[in-house]
């Protein structure tokens, strides 16, 4: 290992982590048997292949194969190296590492970067509290109806009008106005050098991640400067695609509601939450995403979107609903006056009001044939076509069959098309046909992608060297056992020996158990630790683990022997043909000896 942090301290910080603990923070965790089980936040699925065991302080996708220990996940995650992931355990559990040149001489810099926000926000509050803030306070407490505690909870701040208030505070702790620039907060000038903040007498909505930590930031213009609201760039630790505003304080609500309201705005989310309507997130703008809907999908599947109905982009947004359908969600549609957004409507006609809209919002296919109706004259002779033309998309979103012909169904007595042609149904059904024809996506099975389990069958002796290190990774007290009989250099499978070889290190004497979170530190390696915590979670075929051993040990030994004789016999026809008389007496003298060898065992 290459950090100089001593082992006793991360063991210390990983013993006081507990994994469930740090994993539920990220996604809710469902019991599963002495497990617990989700969707996996690394790859797209509909059932839950995501386990996560207590016992072990271990995790494993069986779908798409990663694993490893609470480090392993902040890595992945959060995008960290082992030291930052460290350092963020240390923090939260209250073990104080000993002084380090800073993760950034790491390679991570990602940890630096939510110190830094943090630090930004921080300010920003304090500023909205500051003679200068006066009136950004009162435009939110009196223009927007926000209370003093919503205020807070939502951890709203004021840029001040200076051009590098925050670069200077900031640089007093020690943070460069380089790595300002790369968490978004400063720009560099344009003629020269130099760098001025990048927010500057705006409103501040500080942009959280689900588990609380600040990605970015949101600014709203106070003085009427376009733009009107100013977001973070996309920086190493903010990614809009992968983010929902209000998630880390809307996620108990949506579990317990069952399911969530997006919104467009900031304010949009932070009025009904301060009116007790917590279950609401905000997609900042942006149209929904797979990586949106991925996040949604680990609270539940009902989905209620919220709509200013004359927002020009309306048919954008539609398209953004499809993709929801096809993810399996259940998608329905509130649409507000025009000019309404939620955080107006709630301010004038009530939080009750607002509630009740969402309780009778329409199914997608509802909202949207509405919709075209208004738009298509359904009595004309074009217009039917083009609502099926526009319907079809959505349709065909539908994964079950029973669902989809439904539609078609609907759809047909909806545009009363029996009286024009004689089966309107077969006619939309013909049309939804040719619209897939062109677009014949690739999916294999239909479904999630399927992991094969277990890698084909392994050559040689690679299925008996996989078994013996899950029986020592399940069994830690057979260790000792194997490695008396065994090197790590019999094991013939690269990753296996490497595997074997750290568990032999780590298992130094008798009476020292080898722990798994240990043995993933000390690999250091995503796809080992992966492999560590598959073989950990997957049931071990062997009911008698000594004999299975025994007979996993005489395999791989045999398979070895066997592998050196036809080595040698290569070698042996080699030495001949160049005549080398001395070096062929020797190796046949060794073949020899591995044959006695054999027989005597
Ligand atoms: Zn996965």
């Amino acid at each position: 290992m290459s950090n100089r942090i001593p082992d006793s301290i991360i063991q210390e910080v990983q013993n006081r982590s507990d994994i469930v603990e740090v994993i539920s923070q990220y996604l809710p965790l469902k019991p599963a048997g002495k497990n617990f089980k989700a969707l996996c936040p690394f790859h797209q699925e509909k059932t839950p292949s995501f386990m996560v065991s207590p016992e072990r302080q271990i995790f494993n996708c069986f779908g798409c194969q990663v694993g490893g220990n609470v480090f392993s996940f902040l890595m992945k995650h959060e995008s960290l190296t082992f030291l930052e992931a460290l350092k963020m355990l240390a923090d939260q559990s209250g073990v104080s590492l000993p002084e380090m040149t800073g993760p950034e001489g790491d390679g991570g810099k990602n940890l630096r970067l939510f110190e830094l926000n943090e630090l930004a926000v921080r300010f920003f509050q304090s500023c909205l509290k500051s003679q200068e803030g006066a009136k950004a306070l009162r435009y939110l407490l009196e223009g927007r109806g926000l209370s003093k505690e919503t205020i807070g909870r939502f951890s709203l701040g004021y840029a001040s009008t200076s051009w590098d208030s925050l670069l200077r505070e900031t640089g007093k702790r020690g943070f460069s106005p380089s790595i300002l620039e790369e968490a978004g907060l400063a720009l560099s000038r344009k003629d020269g050098e130099g760098f001025y903040d990048r927010f500057r007498n705006r409103i501040i909505f500080p942009i959280f991640n689900v588990t609380g930590k600040v990605l970015g930031f949101g600014g709203r213009t106070l003085d009427g400067k376009d733009p009107k609201y100013m977001n973070s760039p996309e920086t190493a630790i903010y990614h809009k695609s992968a983010n929902l505003y209000g998630l880390n304080l809307a996620k108990e609500h949506i579990l317990r509601e069952g399911k969530v309201v997006v919104v467009e705005g900031y304010l949009d989310a932070i009025t009904p939450a301060q009116g007790g309507i917590g279950n609401v997130v905000a997609s900042l703008g942006t149209a929904l995403t797979s990586g949106h809907v991925r996040l949604l999908r680990r609270y539940g599947q009902d989905v209620v979107m919220v709509y200013d109905s004359d927002t020009a982009g309306v048919e954008a947004t539609l398209r953004g609903l499809d993709l929801l359908v096809e993810e399996g969600m259940h998608v329905k549609v509130v649409s507000l006056p025009p000019g309404q957004d939620p955080d107006v409507f709630v301010r004038r006609e009530g939080k009750e009001v607002f509630r009740r809209k969402i309780e009778e919002a329409e199914g997608l296919f509802d909202y949207k044939l509405n919709l075209l109706s208004t738009r298509y004259n359904r009595d004309s002779v074009e217009g039917p076509a083009e609502i099926v033309k526009r319907m079809l998309p959505t349709i065909d979103k539908f994964q079950n069959a029973i669902e989809k012909k439904g539609y078609i169904k609907r759809l047909a007595e909806e545009l009363d098309l029996r009286g024009r042609i004689t089966s309107g149904e077969e006619w939309i059904l013909t049309e939804l046909q040719k619209l897939r024809r062109p677009a014949l996506r690739i999916r294999p099975g239909g479904k999630d992608r399927t992991p094969s389990p277990i890698p084909s069958p392994e050559a040689g002796s690679a299925r008996a060297e996989r078994d013996l290190l899950q029986i020592m990774l399940q069994e830690e007290e057979l260790v000792g056992e194997v490695k008396k009989k065994l090197r790590a250099s019999d094991f013939r499978d690269e990753k296996y020996s490497q595997l074997a070889k750290v568990i032999f290190h780590l298992k130094k004497e008798e009476s020292k158990p080898v722990r798994i979170g240990e043995v993933i530190n000390y690999l250091q390696d995503e796809e080992l630790s992966a492999t560590v915590s598959r073989l950990v979670m997957e049931q071990s075929p062997y009911q008698d683990k000594t004999k299975a051993i025994e007979d996993c040990i005489n395999r791989i030994k045999e398979e070895g022997k066997k592998s050196k004789k036809r080595e040698l016999t290569e070698r042996i026809r080699e030495a001949e043909g160049q005549g080398q008389k001395d070096l062929v007496k020797n190796l046949q003298l060794e073949y020899q000896q591995l044959l006695v060898k054999k027989r005597g065992e």
